[in-house]
């Protein structure tokens, strides 16, 4: 089994052509090549959440997620790396295992599938607590790790990030990854969330009560524009990511890092950056997403 290390994740540099040299340098934090299965950002929202579940004696964790969720399968594979339990409990009754939910399963997760209706009360503790009666005392982690201790773990991600880069590129689904590192960075670097949700308005709300007062400055949301809404995908996006890794060698994943890089390109050709600007995209992962598309994929 894959080994999860800082030391695997690395930061390249996006070829001049691809950029024009419109900025001084667009590089990536390729926090993708932690894990082929875990997502980056997952595995920092979930450490810090882990180990309180082991500071305070628990051996079970139960967490949330759609049949295709890069947050189920990281919960999955960290609960088992730390020597803990895992309960998935998932949106919707599914009729087959997708591969995501396969892998959930190799991990040591147990499933429960719940009806999208009853998933709804997600957040609410006592339809919760009876779901998860047959598994004893459980450790419970909000879905997308969307909490204060993984919002503290996302900004464990600030190890990565040199203070020069003056603009940090991210995708943003709960915006927890955000938020951790907002608090955690220089305040003078400007952070770009990219949303692949046709609005951001629920973002822009899950966000602000994070941050600390000092830092909620200098970041923006950026709605997706182009494909249609949350896992939406055309032809163009499917080109953009064949050709993105032909220039550059990195895959993208289909859900949020393609359509962020896509962004990027689209504001380099409208000029909205400046040839000072230093830029750092945030590769956060979610490759296992790709399996449903991997047949019109050249990577
Ligand atoms: C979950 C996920 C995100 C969004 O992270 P949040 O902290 O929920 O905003 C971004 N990119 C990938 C690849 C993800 O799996």
């Amino acid at each position: 089994m894959a080994t999860i290390h800082d030391s695997n994740v690395v930061i390249q540099p996006i070829h001049k052509v691809w950029h024009k040299g419109k900025v001084t340098s667009l590089d990536v934090l390729r926090l993708d090549l932690l894990h082929p299965i875990v997502s980056g950002n997952k595995w920092y929202k979930l450490r810090l959440n882990l180990n309180d579940a082991l500071d305070n004696k628990y051996t079970t964790i139960a967490t949330f997620g759609g049949a295709y969720s890069n947050h189920l399968v990281a919960a999955a594979y960290a609960a088992q790396h730390f020597g803990l339990q895992s309960v998935g409990i998932v949106r919707g009754l599914q009729n087959e295992l997708t591969p995501t939910l396969m892998h959930c399963q190799q991990y040591g997760m147990k499933l429960l599938f719940v009806s999208r209706e009853e998933y709804n009360k997600k957040d609410d503790p006592e339809w919760v607590n009876k779901q998860l009666l047959p598994f004893g005392k459980t450790y419970i982690i909000p879905e997308g790790g969307a909490n204060t201790k993984g919002v503290l773990g996302a900004g464990l991600i600030n190890r990565f990030i040199k203070s020069h880069y003056t603009h940090i590129a991210l995708s943003v689904g709960t915006g927890t990854t955000l938020a951790g590192l907002r608090n955690a960075l220089p305040a003078h670097q400007f952070i770009m969330g990219f949303v692949p949700m046709k609005q951001c308005n629920e973002q822009q709300a899950h966000i602000t009560p994070f941050l600390r007062e000092d830092r909620n400055i200098n970041w923006q949301l950026f709605p997706e524009t182009h494909f249609g809404g949350f896992g939406k995908i055309n032809d163009e996006l499917i080109s953009f990511m064949n050709d993105f890794y032909v220039d550059n060698s990195i895959p993208l994943d289909v859900v949020y890092t393609s359509k962020m890089m896509y962004n990027i390109q689209k504001l380099l050709n409208d000029n909205y950056f400046n040839s000072s600007d230093k830029i750092l995209c945030v590769h956060t992962g979610g490759l296992q997403g790709n399996l449903s598309v991997q047949d019109k994929l050249k990577f």
